[in-house]
C-alpha cells in the first residue's frame, strides 16, 4: 500500500484525506492518507521516520510550514517563499516543496484571471499571505501588500518582487485601481467580518478570499454586492492538494471528483 499523510498539530479537522482518498479512490489505488502530530521538537525525526518507513509523500500544516524547511532539500520556489507544504520522498533525499502557492495561481488561472500585467492586492502578510505574494509576483501582477501589521507587510514586499508594502488604511486607495484583490488574513473565519471595507469594491475586481470555512464570507459577500468576479477558499485548497497529487504520483489528478468530495464537506 502507498502511504501519505499530512504532518501539523493540530489535524483532526483537516479535509486533505478525505480529498486524496476520493482520488485514490477514482484510480483504484491501494493507498491511504493518515494524520500525524509530532510534538515540534520531533519534527525532524518524523520526516526522517516516515521516509525510512516508505511514505511516499507528506503535506505539511501549521505550524510545520517554516520548520519543516531544515529536514528537506528546498525546490526554487519553496525556498524563496521560506515554506513547506508538501514533501516528496519520491528521490534520494526528501524534497520540499510549496502547493500553496500553486494552489493560489491554479485557483485563479481556473476562473480565468489574467495576472500577467495586473494590478493586484494582497491583504494579509502571514505564512499563506507569503506564497500567494510570491504566485501573484511570478505570475506577472505588480503585487500591493496591505497587512494589519504594517511592517510585516513592508517586510514581506522587500523579498518579493513588484511589490510594495502598506497598512490596512490604504486599502482603498489602492484598490480603486486594481484588478485583483486575494484576502489572506484569517478574519472571516470566525465572526460575520471582512478585512476590506465594502465601499472600496467594484465590478472591475476578481476578489479571491482563501478562508474556505465558511465558504461565503462576508468579503465574497459584500464583492459580489458590488458585482464583482467571486472566487471561494476551496479552489486554493482543491488545488494545492491536486498539485501535491500530481507531484507523488507522476499523474494527472482527478480534478472534478477532488473538488466534488471538497464540496460536500464544505457549507
Ligand atoms: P497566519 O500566518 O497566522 O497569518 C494571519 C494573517 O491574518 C496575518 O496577516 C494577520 O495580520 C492577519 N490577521 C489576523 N487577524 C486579523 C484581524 N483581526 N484583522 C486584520 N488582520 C488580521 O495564518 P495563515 O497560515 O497565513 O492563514 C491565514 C488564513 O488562510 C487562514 O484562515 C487559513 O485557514 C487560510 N488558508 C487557506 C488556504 C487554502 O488553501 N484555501 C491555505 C492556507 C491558509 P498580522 O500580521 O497583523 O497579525
Amino acid at each position: 500500500m502507498q502511504v501519505y499523510g499530512l504532518l501539523g498539530n493540530p489535524v483532526g479537522h483537516s479535509l486533505s484525506p478525505r480529498i486524496h482518498h476520493a482520488a485514490y479512490r477514482e484510480f483504484g489505488m491501494d493507498a491511504c492518507y493518515a494524520t500525524f502530530e509530532p510534538e515540534p521538537s520531533e519534527l525532524g525525526t518524523a520526516i526522517e521516520g516516515a521516509r525510512a518507513l516508505g511514505v511516499r509523500g507528506l503535506n505539511v500544516t501549521i505550524p510545520f510550514k517554516q520548520d519543516a524547511i531544515s529536514f528537506v532539500e528546498l525546490d526554487e520556489l519553496a525556498d524563496r517563499i521560506g515554506a513547506v507544504n508538501t514533501i516528496d520522498f519520491g528521490g534520494d533525499r526528501p524534497t520540499g516543496h510549496n502547493t500553496d502557492a500553486v494552489g493560489a495561481r491554479r485557483a485563479l488561472e481556473r476562473h480565468d484571471v489574467a495576472l500577467d500585467g495586473a494590478r493586484a492586492v494582497l491583504v494579509g502578510a502571514g505564512g499563506a499571505g507569503r506564497a500567494v505574494a510570491f504566485a501573484l509576483s511570478d505570475a506577472g501582477a505588480t503585487v500591493s501588500i496591505a497587512n494589519r501589521t504594517e511592517e510585516r507587510a513592508e517586510e514581506l514586499a522587500t523579498a518579493v518582487p513588484n511589490a510594495t508594502g502598506h497598512g490596512l488604511s490604504a486599502l482603498n486607495d489602492l484598490l480603486a485601481n486594481a484588478n485583483v484583490l486575494v484576502n489572506a488574513t484569517s478574519v472571516g473565519m470566525e465572526g460575520d467580518e471582512s478585512p476590506v471595507p465594502a465601499d472600496a469594491l467594484h465590478r472591475g475586481l476578481t476578489v479571491m478570499d482563501i478562508v474556505y470555512q465558511p465558504l461565503e464570507t462576508r468579503l465574497l459577500r459584500d464583492a459580489a454586492a458590488a458585482d464583482a468576479t467571486t472566487i471561494d477558499g476551496a479552489w486554493m485548497l482543491l488545488y494545492q492538494a491536486v498539485a501535491a497529487f500530481e507531484r507523488w504520483t507522476g499523474q494527472e489528478a482527478p480534478v472534478e471528483v477532488m473538488n466534488d468530495v471538497l464540496r460536500s464537506e464544505l457549507t
